[in-house]
């Protein structure tokens, strides 16, 4: 078999591989990448990405020590502490580094989560909108950066099985140019995106329908990453949860209603229910949480969001690319009726049950104002904390049928604060890292805190690289 040597393998040209690759060449290493896709522009989420650097949705570069806490809160613990100062630590140095690499940032909103958007941002529009703006920018810098350094990105690389000789990891096979072709290598980097778009994997982890899903990515991670590391002995965490939103079900056929906008202000605010009218989940803890919880279901193509026109009015117009008006403008499914009982024959719901959901829901909203969470006489607890209950009560009234969006996978391979990947015993897999959304154990947790995805990718590269660099 035809071998090449580097002194890094990387699996995977998104911005986890290219950060790794780069910050480990300017460190004086050779480094290569293998990316599975041939185009000059190949698609991954970082082409994709809205461009927001920012961690549990707060700015990136506040206080270590505030968002050490904020990621322990928002993960109910289940980062491990020193992961999550890893994170919370890594942000500020992340983005200077990357302004250091020629990368443009700029505010893209008054609010403190758009402090570091990547630029050009998108345009604010329904539909896929990446071509020339910031993760695409990112991307071609990043890549001409590391060819400067004299590294390399191979395209249609696709890495399909670790090499190991004595419990060590020394090098990649990848399918290339018809062929399979051995990198030997000091160290190998696995950055390959997750596995949202590997059925099999969705099934066994995510929802028992990810046929039922909407993919709201690049559509380029299969979890090649984590079956190899696994095959190597990789412990793997977090693997059933995922980053992503609740869409329109037309976002299915109509490409003008993914990956924005999302319908998450509007869930939020009023309630989710199934086929038969009933709430099934906690609207309060947001709109990731909701999405999980769909894809759960035994049908996620049995969900529609119920709310009244108060709503539709207010938080419905909430968010760069807001529901209203722009579900109206790309003709997406809107029921409307000035009476519950219309509204449930219209969207196909049960109608006694959705009147009696509604009821006991607004009554428990009004005998516990000011609470944080009140439980409807249905059980389902209603959190009120960041994202208000309101009441449905002002015609008319609104049903919008709901699919989950998968953006990617939020668990994977075990890694420790070098990115090194991790065995069950916590022992280190020499030679062997992860790094971005093919890394477990940075994001989820019971209440599937969403931690951040570019930060992720970034810190977790800039981790492994430096680790290699001093090894090697
Ligand atoms: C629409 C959208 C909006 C988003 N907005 C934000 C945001 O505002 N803020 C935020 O923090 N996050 C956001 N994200 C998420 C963020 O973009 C991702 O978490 C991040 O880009 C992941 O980077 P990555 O390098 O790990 O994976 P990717 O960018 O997906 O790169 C992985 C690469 O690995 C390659 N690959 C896969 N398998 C193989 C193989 N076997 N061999 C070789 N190559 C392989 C793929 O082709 C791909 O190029 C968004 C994502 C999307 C889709």
């Amino acid at each position: 078999m035809n071998t090449t040597s580097a002194d890094l393998i990387v699996i995977g040209g998104g911005i986890a591989g290219l950060v790794t690759a780069n910050r480990a060449a300017q460190l004086g290493l050779k480094a290569t990448v293998l990316e599975q896709g041939s185009a000059e522009k190949y698609l991954c989420n970082t082409r994709y990405t809205g461009g927001t650097f920012h961690l549990c949705l707060r700015e990136i570069t506040l206080d270590p020590e505030l968002l050490h806490k904020l990621i322990l809160e928002t993960t109910d613990g289940f980062v491990k502490d020193d992961l999550a100062r890893l994170m919370a630590h890594g942000g500020a140095k992340l983005i200077q580094w990357l302004q250091g690499e020629g990368i443009k940032f700029m505010r893209a909103s008054a609010s403190e989560y758009h402090k570091w958007v990547l630029a050009p941002p998108g345009r604010s529009r329904p539909g896929l909108d990446w071509e020339g703006r910031g993760g695409d920018v990112l991307l071609r810098t990043l890549e001409s950066q590391l060819v400067k350094r004299g590294g390399t990105l191979v395209r249609g690389a696709k890495a399909q099985s670790l090499v190991s000789e004595n419990g060590k990891c020394v090098g990649v096979v990848a399918h290339h140019d018809g062929a399979a072709r051995e990198w030997r290598a000091r160290a190998v980097v696995v950055a390959d995106g997750g596995f949202q778009c590997n059925p099999e994997m969705m099934e066994k982890y995510v929802s028992k329908q990810p046929s039922r899903m909407k993919q709201r990515n690049g559509g380029t991670a299969f979890g090649d990453g984590m079956r190899m590391a696994q095959t190597l002995g990789a412990a793997i965490a977090g693997i059933d949860r995922f980053y992503g939103h609740v869409l329109s079900r037309d976002a299915l056929t109509n490409d003008m209603l993914w990956p924005y906008p999302y319908l998450d202000s509007l869930v939020t605010a009023g309630i989710v229910v199934d086929q038969d009218g009933k709430r099934y989940t906690d609207e309060g803890r947001g709109g990731v949480s909701v999405a999980n919880a769909v894809a759960g279901l035994d049908d996620p193509l049995s969900s529609t969001c119920v709310f009244d026109q108060t709503i539709w009015e207010g938080p419905g117009r909430n968010g760069l690319i807001a529901a209203n008006p722009h579900l109206l403008k790309e003709k997406a499914t809107l029921y409307e009726a000035s009476d519950l009982d219309t509204l449930a024959t219209q969207a196909g719901l049960n109608a006694a049950n959705l009147k009696s959901t509604i009821a006991t829901y607004n009554a428990a909203l009004s005998a516990n104002a000011g609470t944080t969470t009140v439980t409807p006489a249905d059980g389902i607890p209603r959190l009120s904390k960041k994202y208000k209950a309101m009441p449905i009560v002002k015609a008319p009234y609104y049903a919008v049928p709901m699919v989950s969006g998968i953006t990617y996978t939020m668990g994977g391979i075990v890694i420790n604060t070098h990115a090194q990947a991790l065995r069950k015993d916590g022992s280190v897999i020499e030679g062997l890292y992860a790094a971005g959304a093919a890394t477990g154990g940075l994001e989820g947790g019971p209440q599937i805190g969403y931690v951040g995805g570019l930060a992720k990718s970034g810190i977790t590269g800039l981790a492994a690289a430096e680790h290699i660099a001093q090894r090697v």
